[in-house]
């Protein structure tokens, strides 16, 4: 396989999956460090799985482990008010394909296409058998699936709104 990966898509990687400041589940608050406990009760409620402690205590989400649905059980569980239920639109952050995507080295691949029911992703065909994964953020809800189902770990994370620190 050939790889091109780049320094900034690596960094990307990594931040979305380990900075607690990123994708805390959906409804967190402004203030989520000072309310969250660390409790654990957003975890256990989470009918998906995808609601794990960082080492820093704090709940991310993880979506190695599967997509998000939005149904809120992490937000209904919390007592501290560190989530409060809130609709899917709320969630800011978007799908971004990095370098390491297989078809962008010329290997074959759709599974992101596949996976997304919000049909966001669409391929833009380039030399040498290569095929360029365009996403459509407008259509992405952000929900990991695309995440969770690619080979490669190719797809990371960005904050839509200004309010949501921005990936270096
Ligand atoms: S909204 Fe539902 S699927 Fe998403 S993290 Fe919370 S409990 Fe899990
Ligand atoms: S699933 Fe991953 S490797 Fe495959 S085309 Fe999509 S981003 Fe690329
Ligand atoms: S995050 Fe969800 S909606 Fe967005 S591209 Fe991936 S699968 Fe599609």
């Amino acid at each position: 396989m050939t790889s091109k990966l780049s320094r900034r898509s690596v960094l990307r990687g990594r931040l979305s999956r380990t900075d607690p400041e990123r994708l805390r589940p959906p409804g967190a608050q402004d203030d989520f460090s000072r309310l969250c406990t660390g409790c654990g009760d957003c975890a256990r409620a989470c009918p998906e799985g995808i609601v794990i402690r960082h080492s820093s205590g704090e709940p991310v989400l993880d979506f190695t482990k599967g997509a998000c649905t939005f149904c809120n059980a992490c937000a209904e569980a919390c007592e501290t008010g560190a989530l409060i239920p809130a609709p899917a639109s709320d969630w800011p952050w978007r799908a971004v394909i990095t370098d390491s995507c297989l078809s962008l080295n010329g290997i074959a691949c759709r599974a992101c296409e596949d996976a997304c029911d919000a049909r966001a992703i669409r391929f833009r065909l380039m030399t040498a058998g290569r095929a360029a994964p365009v996403l459509d953020a407008d259509q992405c809800t952000g929900c990991g699936e695309c995440a969770f189902t690619c080979p490669a770990g190719a797809v990371s994370f960005e904050a839509r709104t200004p309010a949501t620190e921005e990936i270096a």
